[in-house]
């Protein structure tokens, strides 16, 4: 295991990463300053709860280790894979551990920049099974506080899965960054090491096995990812459509057809394909069944963007249908959120 020492001065440094990328893509600094506590345990666990002062987060060694661990597996078994069905990495495979890591706390801090905390009355959000409990938790004090909202703890567990999605969706979004037909590999790479930590997730809320789930499937999840893989090109065309004033979106402002098809190949393929890797290497290969086909999963994106589905019964995979099943509490969420 790694040294509490260096690990510090580790989370410190990506921590200090994942800061000056949110303020490189939201186009301002994050509102509070953020501290990161390490905690030595084998755990997978991490908390962030806000303070009279900012923002804390307390990630353990054992949420690190775990990282490494899976990054291990995965590359072991990419390797026995035909090259075409290999993860490709950028770089050195410890910078892989660090994305995925990076990606951790990214995600942390965009439930504090939502406002997930003051929504939940000051109470923490857990990744894992923390010592605080699962979901949203009771950090510090000893007296129970009451649920927020007089939320029952079935109702609660649900605002959970739907806070989950909604920051996912925002450090999807910094993280990825803007569409350049440059960055192809980029894409790809980031949204592996991402996926890297949404089945370690899984795999923790199926050894706990709850009565209640505290984090969507990572079928619905990796749904959400490929989702905003396969709009990314389109949304630069969207944004000047947009500014312009347009009625209508110009044929010439999108990426030609050839791109289209080339970039869901050469990106979005490649990662659906990481995620079965990777949910064996998270000893959980009978996860990777929720995902369904690819070729249902694209089904089920396209029904959204062409025909604004959004009814369980509307969609063929898990993970879509979980994804409308939570809309309508997500919608109302974001409402009380104020976006
Ligand atoms: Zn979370």
């Amino acid at each position: 295991m790694i040294e509490l020492f260096s690990y510090q001065s580790y989370s410190d440094a990506v921590l200090e990463n994942s800061l000056s990328r949110y303020s490189g893509r939201v186009g301002e600094a994050f509102p509070v300053p953020v501290t990161i506590s390490p905690i030595e345990t084998d755990s997978f666990w991490a908390v962030g709860y806000p303070v009279k002062d900012g923002f804390r987060l307390e990630v353990t060694t054992g949420a690190l280790g775990r990282i490494q661990a899976v990054w291990e597996t995965a590359l072991a078994l990419s390797d026995t894979l035909p090259p075409e069905q290999q993860i490709a990495l950028i770089g050195h495979p410890d910078h892989a551990v660090e994305t995925s890591f990076s990606w951790l706390l990214q995600h942390e801090l965009n439930h504090h920049a939502i406002g997930h905390f003051t929504y939940l009355d000051g109470m923490g959000l857990a990744e894992g099974n923390s010592p605080y409990g699962l979901g949203v938790v009771q950090h510090t004090g000893k007296r129970k506080k009451p649920k927020p909202h007089g939320l029952s703890e079935r109702e609660l567990a649900e605002v959970h899965m739907c806070l989950e999605l909604q920051t996912d969706h925002d450090a999807i979004d910094i993280v990825l960054g803007a569409y350049s037909s440059e960055n192809w590999l980029l894409f790809r790479y980031y949204a592996t090491c991402i996926l890297i930590v949404m089945f370690i997730i899984e795999a923790e809320e199926r050894r706990l096995d709850e009565p209640l789930r505290h984090h969507p499937l990572a079928a619905t999840r990796l749904f959400q990812l490929i989702g905003h893989l396969v709009e990314l090109p389109t949304i630069p065309a969207i944004k000047r459509a947009y500014e312009e004033k347009l009625d209508h979106l110009p044929a010439e402002y999108l990426p030609t057809a050839d791109e289209l098809v080339a970039y869901r190949s050469e990106v979005v393929a490649p990662v659906m394909a990481a995620s079965q890797i990777i949910a064996e290497a998270c000893g959980i290969a009978e996860a990777w069944d929720d995902v369904g086909s690819a070729e249902d999963m694209f089904a089920d994106i396209d029904a959204i963007t062409l025909d604004q589905a959004d009814s369980p019964s509307d969609f063929n995979t898990k993970g879509a249908k979980q994804w409308a099943e939570l809309k309508s509490i997500n919608t109302d969420l974001l409402k009380s959120l104020g976006w």
